[in-house]
């Protein structure tokens, strides 16, 4: 397999979650310091159940286990150490000099047990010294609002990220299962108000919704670029919508196959290159790397094994990647902000 040498291609990663971004065996450490609970005492179990080890997946299966990781990360240590361990992980494994992580301080707080400002505080400090040690990568977190909350707790996370958007957040995001009465047409505002200080905005759309949803969302949401997307593919006038509003889709492929929201891999080739005969700018992302057991550099030379996408468009996928960071790219290092 032709996966790029680290630090011979320098990538960026824009879309993936915290969450599932840890090896099993750091995770597992965390646990134990922490003294949680967990549903099993062998390892063996632990690792065939968190990175989803079995024939099947479900959607269903895939939110089960957030429930896991974010309990074990629900400490300011224990975000920490995640934030600590991925960034600098990412970098040395897979030489990812760019990169952009999501998580939901809300999911990590016990609810409301733990204080919201420690457990962003906790991440925020992971990242510096993950920066601090290898000065020539850059990062910024992405909190996440969930689509299962209500506003009210939503616009605390958004008012939490504009209150660190000096200090390393960069964006805000929508996650998760749809919950009921949830309408992406009420966060319009929210979504301005972030972005008026400073912050940059995504979204997950185009995924297991319809490309309906996804256009309506494009035409409520001030958007700098959207999470997924790839259902675009099927309607030219959507394609043509995130076009002109200059949005890169951030892919998943593994992920979206995972689920068969992508059947196969010739289901892959035709979303990919209807998108970009579309003229629709897109990168590749791993979304829930651990979990999926894939990362970065094996997302790329799978398409590339497969004929998904040729050598020239795999670079233009990467370039796009930086292209669509929310980290400032005009300061020479983001440490110290
Ligand atoms: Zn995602």
């Amino acid at each position: 397999m032709d996966i790029p040498k680290r630090g011979s291609q320098p990538l960026a990663e824009l879309h993936f979650h915290l969450g599932q971004s840890l090896e099993p065996h750091i995770l597992w450490a965390i646990a134990h310091e922490q003294g949680i609970k967990l549903p099993s005492k062998s390892y063996e179990d632990f690792h065939d159940f968190i990175t989803l080890n079995k024939e099947t997946t479900t959607w269903e299966d895939y939110h089960a286990l957030f429930h896991w990781t974010e309990l074990i990360q629900s400490s300011p240590v224990a975000m920490e150490r995640t934030v600590y361990e991925v960034v600098s992980g990412a970098y040395r494994s897979s030489g990812i000099t760019l990169m952009e992580p999501g998580f939901n301080p809300m999911y990590r707080n016990r609810q409301g047990e733990r204080d919201l400002d420690d457990i962003i505080l906790g991440a925020l400090r992971g990242m510096e010294r993950a920066l601090a040690e290898f000065p020539t990568v850059r990062a910024g977190l992405i909190l996440l609002l969930d689509r299962r909350l209500p506003k009210e707790v939503n616009e605390i996370i958004v008012k939490k990220a504009m209150l660190y958007a000096r200090r390393g957040v960069v964006g805000i995001d929508i996650a998760g299962p749809k919950g009921d009465g949830f309408s992406y047409d009420d966060y319009a505002d929210l979504y301005a108000m972030a972005r008026e200080a400073g912050l940059k905005t995504t979204v997950h759309t185009g995924e297991d919704g319809t490309a309906e949803e996804m256009r309506h969302v494009l035409e409520v949401l001030p958007l700098d670029r959207v999470n997924h997307g790839f259902r675009a593919y099927e309607d030219p006038a959507l394609m043509e919508l995130v076009a002109k509003k200059n949005l890169t889709l951030c892919l998943c492929p593994t992920s979206n196959m995972s689920v068969k929201f992508i059947r196969d891999f010739d289901h892959l080739r035709e979303v990919l290159q209807t998108l970009w005969r579309g003229g629709v700018k897109f990168c590749i992302n791993t979304d829930n790397p651990s979990m999926l057991k894939t990362t970065l550099p094996q997302e790329l030379a799978m398409l590339r094994e497969h004929g998904t996408l040729d050598e020239a468009q795999l670079k233009q996928t990467v370039q796009w990647a930086f292209e669509a960071a929310f980290v400032d790219r005009k300061r020479a290092s983001n440490l110290y902000l």
